[in-house]
């Protein structure tokens, strides 16, 4: 069912490269998140993680390390993009930007965010993989993707998307009005920025 995509490839074992990174991120103390880019016949051409701890830097996400370390490509219009969790706004961005036109997805915390309905409306093939392994990795307890959450007394990172406003329901404003809980970065209507928010 992926063929029209990948030319027969194997996106359990695009991914693989992907979870390598996101382990080696959390071996570092930082946040599990890794991302890999291959040619249209499964050639590696990048890899890497959130180094955003390890590097204090903000803008260092999974899938930006392995676009930098990609380096120059003569295109990237052929090229898959793999990444461990579903890409934020920022990284969204960056597919979009330089036309990658598949982007595989190891683990969407069981919904499809409105970044990847963005890329898709915009012609990004997505192959949703909901792997065990990474769901596992993002499970509740004592866990390093705390760490990217919003610091909230006995809550973590889910307790406080539970307490998100839905839709149509007031947001906090970045500007004036009542503040971003906790300081955190507003990111704009939607995405997954729950477990991104910090990074
Ligand atoms: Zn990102």
């Amino acid at each position: 069912m992926y063929d029209m995509a990948l030319n027969g490839l194997d996106p359990e074992e695009l991914l693989e490269v992907a979870i390598e990174e996101a382990l080696a991120g959390l071996a570092e103390g930082g946040i599990p998140i890794g991302g890999a880019i291959y040619g249209p016949t499964g050639e590696l051409v990048g890899r890497g993680h959130n180094r955003r701890v390890q590097h204090n830097d903000p803008s260092s996400h999974g899938e930006t390390d392995a676009f930098r370390n990609a380096g120059r490509q003569s295109t990237w219009l052929d090229k898959i993009f793999v990444s461990t969790l579903s890409p934020c706004w920022y990284c969204s961005g960056l597919i979009y930007q330089f036309g990658f036109p598949t982007l595989i997805i190891g683990d969407d915390q069981g919904r499809k965010h409105e970044s990847t309905e963005w890329l898709e409306s915009n012609g990004v093939e997505v192959v949703q993989l909901r792997s065990p392994r990474l769901s596992k990795m993002f499970s509740p307890g004592p866990s390093p993707t705390r760490r990217c959450g919003p610091r909230t007394p006995g809550g973590g990172w889910r307790a406080a998307r539970a307490s998100r406003p839905g839709p149509g329901q007031a947001r906090a404003s970045p500007r004036g009005g009542q503040s971003p809980p906790h300081g955190a970065d507003y990111r704009g209507p939607g995405g997954h920025d729950d477990l991104r928010r910090g990074q």
